[in-house]
């Protein structure tokens, strides 16, 4: 097989970057190891940040999104059984965020690239990368059992923290930045409304607990629990009974509870590989970052990267020069530490680390008081939490 760009993985970056490159006009082919039915059902992010919200319309993959998505307006913060609600609009001077979920995202995206896009293969496990540094890369790859090569002008790794793109970087290219926490967060989904109608951060001595939402039905709630925790040995009453303590405010606030219909431990990691460019392979999304979940920004960084990547690619092809795509790893990687400096604070304001001192507990309410008691301390969570936007031209021009 041959094509112009060879994309590794059909997760949200894949999938949205051979989205903006069928619209500049540029062929993909993209392999993904697992199945269709895999990819559309893999519970993970669900906030989508304003610019996410405006790629996704702006490639015509926003239609569902704006009819079944939930616009939010604000977060609330608990803390000392209070709440605190930071407003969006009025603190960022009118951005919002969109809750609606990643595999909703992704069935969107798949559908559009089988009926207008380039090939889209599943069940297609890409080997490695060969040839990247010096010459047109190849990628061998096993689709359905048969062995195949995918050559392309351009490779690009968009398969996860544990896929095979990376691998092809040179050790003495590659630097890893990296930091693990020692809690992780038990996920679960319930078949119940929400009992808030914005997504609750909740800081308690017994450690974090959030509770957010997929749609109007359906609530996704998550506790702070060690990182070795095996998700089978908490019972659906022992989830509900801390999830309540942890949420319970003085104003008589109720936690609605439901049937759980899935249950998972997500651990808690921060993790940037520089560069995100060698040769003619590039990384996009977490095969280049990990972000802790607290800040809401793995998904939003993936569509920062794609975007970056498929207005160089587009640049390269209309004006035949590679300033742009030159420009890749160091224009993506100011975005991504400012996504790992605010999802590292939003983790260690609100989580109860195992070896805090008391000192450090005055500290964490400090800083909670801090946001609560300050415009300019609630407006640079507001304008983190929102995103930092992305360049116009990058979104107008696909
Ligand atoms: C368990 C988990 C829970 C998460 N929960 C949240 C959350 O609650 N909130 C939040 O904001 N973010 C969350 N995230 C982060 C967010 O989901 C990711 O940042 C986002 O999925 C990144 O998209 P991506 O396309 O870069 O990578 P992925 O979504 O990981 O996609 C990579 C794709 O590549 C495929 N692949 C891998 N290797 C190969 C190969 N060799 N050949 C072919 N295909 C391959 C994989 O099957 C996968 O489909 C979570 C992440 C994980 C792992």
């Amino acid at each position: 097989m041959r094509t112009t760009v060879g994309i590794i993985g059909a997760g949200p970056a894949g999938l949205l970057l051979a989205r903006l490159l069928h619209r500049a006009g540029i062929d993909s082919v993209v392999l993904e190891s697992r199945d269709r039915a895999y990819v559309e059902h893999r519970h993970r992010a669900g906030i989508l940040e304003q610019g996410t919200v405006d790629v996704l319309r702006a490639a015509g993959a926003g239609e569902r999104m704006d009819r079944e998505g939930l616009r939010h307006d604000g977060i609330e913060l608990r803390f000392a059984r209070r709440r605190h609600r930071i407003d969006f609009p009025a603190l960022t001077g009118g951005r919002s965020v969109m809750v609606y979920a990643q595999t909703e995202v992704c069935k969107d995206l798949i559908a559009l690239q089988l009926t207008e896009g380039g090939p889209l293969l599943f069940e297609a496990q890409a080997l490695a990368v060969e040839d990247a540094a010096d010459g047109r890369p190849r990628i061998p790859f096993r689709h359905r059992g048969r062995a195949d090569v995918l050559e392309c002008d351009y490779a690009v790794g968009c398969d996860g923290f544990w896929g095979v793109a990376r691998r092809a970087f040179p050790a003495a290219l590659s630097r890893v930045f990296e930091r693990t926490y020692p809690y992780a967060w038990l996920g679960v989904l319930a078949d119940v409304a929400p009992s808030h109608d914005e997504l609750v951060y909740a800081r308690h001595d017994r450690g974090f607990a959030l509770l957010s939402m997929r749609s109007p039905s359906v609530s996704r709630l998550y506790l702070q629990v060690p990182a070795d925790t095996d998700a089978g040995r908490w019972s659906e009453p022992e989830i509900w009974d801390e999830l309540e303590r942890r949420l319970e405010t003085d104003d008589g606030w109720r936690l609605a509870r439901g049937p759980l219909t899935q249950k998972s431990v997500t651990p808690m990691r921060s993790f940037v590989h520089e560069p995100m460019r060698h040769g003619r392979l590039f990384l996009a999304g977490d095969a280049a970052h990990i972000v802790p979940p607290t800040g809401a920004k793995g998904l939003n960084l993936a569509v920062g990267d794609v975007v970056t990547l498929a207005h160089a690619l587009a640049h390269e092809k209309e004006t035949g020069s590679s300033d742009l795509l030159d420009a890749y790893s160091a224009t993506c990687l100011r975005r991504v530490w400012q996504a790992e400096r605010f999802s590292c604070d939003m983790t260690t304001l609100l989580h109860s680390a195992p070896d805090a001192t008391p000192f450090d507990v005055r500290l964490q309410q400090a800083r909670l008081e801090r946001i609560a008691s300050s415009r300019a301390a609630e407006t640079d969570l507001a304008e983190a939490y929102t995103g930092f936007p992305l360049g116009r031209r990058q979104i107008s021009a696909r």
